[in-house]
């Protein structure tokens, strides 16, 4: 991860520009990666998740062409990506760039006057670690094509869904992931000292106040950078089961089962792989609604419990833990932390833990001792505040 400042990382990626167009960017947008506090694997069940925009950002200095044209390079990446608006397809233009070109696509789809653009990116979010770099990508260049093009998206909660909901087709339809809506959302709608309550079936949000620091605590990020082959795989296949399930039980989306009749559901499936991840997605939207009232009243030590309820359901029901990840929290835990999870879709990526302000050193130093001692590649920790959403830098 980079520890460049965000005024650091507007002027490289304006060099960058320069070098690579031959000009001036006529702006510079920037999309925070998020961390989901609690509500995993809810949002493509119609649940309840909370997630909170992280300091780290994706960076786009963009300007417009007078083709429609779209030319891509990051700074993260090699080489030029490149391709006319009207040939954008999942095949085309393919890797990375896919990302950046899925944004106008399903801007244009959504009868919205788009031009060709050039951009060049740069970020400080890490890739793969369960943060939402994609995410982060795609708001960014939303940001800016918004802008740009006088859609005036940025202005109101509306219009920032709406790109929210544009992102999440780039996503699925053009660089093929099939995710769910909660990472563009926080992204684009979460504000800074608070976490977004994102009701995936009605698409509401609200603003939930999140300042650790103002009680002398801290949220620590651990990137355990396992990466887990299965994990592609594994998340179109939980999806598949949560969608048997509701099949099943005459429902839309496991949304509608209410705690109360959990037992009851239950009984009514007969393979105990469904049954498993249906009490997690059941229990774990539960744990957000009270995960949202303890913070409301101030409960720090009950977000805690809730932390560790989830990832034990995530780790035994759902199935989509794995050992550094078992350990990271076991260990911040053992060290003080009031709760520890994983977070994001599992199977390697980043957990979270509430700790002391005062025992941050301590936890990391122990996380990272803990996976030297298992020959865990080293993690990556990090504390962070809930940061602002997509903007213009510049
Ligand atoms: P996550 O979103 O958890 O970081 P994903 O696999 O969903 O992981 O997205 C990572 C992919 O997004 C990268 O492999 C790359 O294709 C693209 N990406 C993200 N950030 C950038 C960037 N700054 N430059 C180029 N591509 C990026
Ligand atoms: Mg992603």
């Amino acid at each position: 991860m980079s520890d460049r400042t965000a005024s650091e990382v507007v002027e490289s990626v304006s060099t960058a520009f320069e070098r690579a167009f031959g000009s001036a960017p006529e702006g510079v947008w920037s999309a925070p990666g998020r961390v989901n506090l609690i509500g995993e694997h809810t949002d493509y069940n119609g649940g309840l998740c909370l997630p909170i925009a992280l300091p780290q950002r994706t960076f786009a200095a963009v300007a417009r062409r007078d083709d429609d044209r779209l030319r891509m390079v990051s700074a993260q990446q090699n080489g030029v990506s490149e391709v006319a608006l009207d040939d954008i397809s999942p095949e085309q233009p393919g890797g990375w760039g896919a990302y950046v070109a899925g944004v106008l696509w399903a801007l244009r789809r959504d009868g919205l006057e788009v031009g060709g653009l050039d951009v060049v990116v740069d970020s400080t979010v890490p890739f793969g670690a369960g943060l939402s770099s994609s995410a982060a990508l795609e708001c960014a260049v939303a940001a800016a094509a918004s802008d740009l093009h006088d859609l005036g998206l940025l202005d109101s909660a509306e219009g920032r869904a709406r790109l929210a909901a544009r992102c999440v087709e780039a996503e699925n339809d053009i660089a093929g992931a099939p995710t769910g809506g909660m990472d563009q959302s926080a992204s684009l709608l979460c504000d800074e000292a608070a976490a977004l309550l994102l009701d995936c079936r009605s698409g509401a949000t609200e603003q939930v106040p999140f300042d650790l620091a103002a009680t002398g605590h801290a949220l620590l990020v651990t990137d355990t950078r396992a990466e887990h082959a299965l994990n592609d795989g594994q998340y179109a296949v939980r999806r598949d089961a949560c969608e048997r399930a509701a099949a099943t039980l005459g429902v839309e989306t496991l949304r509608e089962i209410a705690p109360a009749d959990l037992p009851a559901s239950l009984d009514r499936l007969d393979s105990d792989e469904e049954r498993r991840r249906v009490r997690h997605v059941v229990t774990e939207i539960e744990r957000v609604t009270l995960a949202v009232d303890a913070l409301r009243a101030g409960d720090l030590e009950e977000v805690g419990r809730l932390f560790d309820a989830s990832h034990a359901s995530l780790r035994d029901d759902y199935e989509v833990s794995c050992d550094e990840l078992d350990v990271a929290t076991a260990t911040a835990r053992a060290h003080g932390a009031l709760g520890a999870r994983m977070t994001g879709g599992g199977f390697g990526g980043s957990c979270i833990a509430i700790v002391p302000a005062d025992r941050v050193k301590e936890v990391a130093g122990a996380v990272a001792a803990a996976f030297e001692e298992h020959g865990y590649t080293p993690p990556v920790s990090f504390a962070v505040v809930a940061s602002a959403p997509a903007h213009r830098d510049a």
